[in-house]
């Protein structure tokens, strides 16, 4: 199956990228989420990473309008998704969200829609159960920034069809991404090595082992990481760290996978990190 129309729901910092991508690369793509100023939002960061872009000269003026001509978007979510091959839901990490979002675009999407979740954690096989059509459900983790990395993890659920994650790979590969198969377990393979990383980094602060800034330094000249892992949990977001925690924590029943208390309470107090200007670090506006 060729995928021609691709419908992206949330355009937070992942809806945003996944929408970007997908349009620069020639497929038209609906963009919607629950109020029209996130839309606009989601856009104007667009707008701004292609004129990063056009400055570095990798794209010409031409085509970065050639590509936001390729972006729509619709009040409604049924009207979002009637013209679908795919549609990609980048809403927040939320169970029961993530569940609703999924029974109303299986009501509304075409039949042979394939419909695929960019879940960091959260079970395919379970948000597959919530529609009439487990077989064409999937994972489709893209890393951020969504228009630089390059890898999509692509989780099969236990019902998906050969021929879902083959036009899945394929679309992946029409992007320039490197697709990885894995299976559905909890946080997959990506957020299970790495998340456990940056909560202990976290424990580290909270027990005063050393400041955020020489944690990372120790990482970045000590292991060659290219961001240090306090840096990259802001980046991220906290809330959405605190989300995978609880995910890897309830799933496996271990506590090696508690989420850090402080990482709570930092997210209890609205320190999400970089989307909110504070969290291990601050960030002018
Ligand atoms: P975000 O908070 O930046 O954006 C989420 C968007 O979803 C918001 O604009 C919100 O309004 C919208 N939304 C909430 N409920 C909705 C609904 N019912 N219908 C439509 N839109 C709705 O979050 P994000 O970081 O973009 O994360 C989105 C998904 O991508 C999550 O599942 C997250 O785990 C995953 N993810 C995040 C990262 C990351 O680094 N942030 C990386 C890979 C995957």
């Amino acid at each position: 199956m060729e995928i021609r129309h691709v419908t992206v729901i949330g355009a937070g910092t992942m809806g945003n990228g996944i929408a970007h991508v997908f349009a620069q690369n020639g497929i038209p793509v609906v963009l919607y989420d629950v109020k029209k100023e996130f839309i606009d939002r989601g856009l104007a960061t667009i707008t701004g990473n292609l004129d990063r872009q056009v400055k570095k000269a990798l794209l010409t003026e031409a085509q970065k309008g050639e590509t936001l001509s390729r972006i729509s978007s619709h009040a409604d979510l049924a009207a979002s998704v009637e013209s679908a091959d795919l549609v990609i839901e980048a809403a927040t990490e939320d169970r029961s969200v993530k569940k609703k979002i999924f029974a109303s675009i299986d009501a509304s999407a075409p039949s042979g829609a394939i419909l695929a979740s960019n879940t960091s954690s959260i079970s395919i096989t379970e948000i597959a159960a919530v529609t009439r059509r487990p077989s064409q459900v999937i994972g489709m983790h893209f890393m951020n920034p969504v228009p630089v990395m390059k890898l999509v993890e692509v989780i099969r659920g236990l019902a998906t069809s050969d021929e879902t994650a083959k036009a899945v790979l394929a679309a992946c590969a029409a992007l320039g991404k490197t697709p990885v198969e894995v299976n559905d377990y909890p946080g997959f393979v990506s957020n299970r090595v790495l998340l456990p990383m940056l909560n202990e980094a976290m424990y580290c602060v909270m027990e005063g082992v050393a400041t955020p800034e020489s944690i990372d330094t120790v990482m970045k000249l000590g292991m060659g990481h290219p961001m240090g892992p306090l840096t990259l949990a802001d980046f991220i977001g906290l809330d959405v760290c605190l989300s995978i925690m609880n995910v890897l924590y309830e799933g496996f029943g271990d506590s090696k996978y508690r989420p850090c208390p402080l990482l709570r309470k930092m997210v209890a107090a609205g320190h999400l990190g970089r989307k909110t200007g504070k969290g291990f670090y601050t960030y002018p506006a």
